[in-house]
């Protein structure tokens, strides 16, 4: 395990309720004898890859590091950027293909639209009704990572089909992820409604990075360290939510990546469409702004 503790700590998120994720740790120890734990070496698992620089990331070290076989999803779900996710995912999976033969399988694009098309307009328009600060607004909808994982388990269900026993999902959030639905809370959570509609408690749902089983409470940095470190060429993965052909450089996605780089003292190879603003250099000021807000 990489142990890598960052400078967020999981008490300080407004996304995290410390007392639930105890007891939901507390319920799988009753019900399995453990929370979660790695697959053993040459497992298969499924992992969600978006395209993004956290999910490119993420698959390649469930390889590399812990020698899993991965059944990528890429999730067709109606993403304005679709286009440019849908190259990165492309690229990548021509590239694990070659650079982990034994243990890539080609992603499965799988389409579900989230939120539905018939109200995404007015859900837009109620998220500005209660959040002043335009950060959010396309960063998250309440209901997407739940149906995309919920998904994804679906799809590793599936595999047994063709023979393959997967029970093991993975995401890729990172400690600065503020959304509920990337929380290890939610995590958790998400697990045990798992575990519960496939009446079968050894099914497991995994974000690494803030996996605090494994000790870890990691930020983007130490993935694009491990990819620097790795060969793993990050910079052709699609972060930003805009339409441009390439990055543009300054929404908070856009941000958050260029903040990963320098906080990893890796070089940023991306190119950028706009400079990024001075008004708002971090995503962790913003944090401060909103709450100063509230
Ligand atoms: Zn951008």
């Amino acid at each position: 395990m990489m142990n890598t503790k960052g400078k967020i700590k999981i008490e300080d998120k407004v996304n995290e309720d410390m007392k639930l994720l105890d007891s939901f740790d507390s319920l799988f120890v009753a019900r399995r004898g453990f929370v979660v734990k790695m697959p053993e070496k040459g497992a298969s698992v499924v992992a969600c890859l978006s395209g993004g620089m956290d999910s490119v990331a993420n698959i390649a070290m469930l390889m590399k590091d812990y020698g899993l076989k991965v059944y990528p999803f890429f999730i067709n779900r109606g993403q304005s950027n679709y286009a440019y996710e849908k190259k990165s995912a492309d690229f990548f999976n021509s590239f694990f293909k070659k650079t982990f033969s034994e243990l890539y399988n080609d992603y499965l694009e799988i389409k579900v639209m989230t939120p539905g098309e018939e109200y995404k307009d007015m859900l837009r328009d109620a998220k500005r009704m209660v959040d002043p600060l335009p950060l959010r607004h396309n960063v998250s909808y309440p209901a997407r990572n739940p149906i995309m994982f919920l998904t994804g388990m679906e799809y590793a269900y599936s595999l047994k089909a063709n023979g393959v026993d997967v029970k093991t999902i993975f995401a890729s959030y990172v400690s600065s992820d503020s959304s509920y639905h990337c929380g290890l809370t939610n995590t958790r959570l998400m697990n045990i409604l798992m575990c519960q509609i496939m009446n079968d408690w050894d099914w497991q749902f995994i974000s690494v990075p803030t996996e605090r089983e494994f000790g870890n409470f990691f930020d983007k940095d130490v993935y694009v360290k491990w990819g620097y470190d790795n060969n793993i060429p990050l910079h052709f993965s699609r972060t930003c939510v805009k339409g441009f052909d390439i990055e543009c450089g300054d929404c908070p996605t856009c941000w958050d990546r260029r903040r990963g780089y320098k906080e990893a003292s890796v070089n940023d190879p991306t190119s950028y469409k706009y400079d990024m603003s001075s008004e708002y250099p971090t995503y962790y000021d913003h944090e401060k702004e909103e709450k100063t807000q509230k």
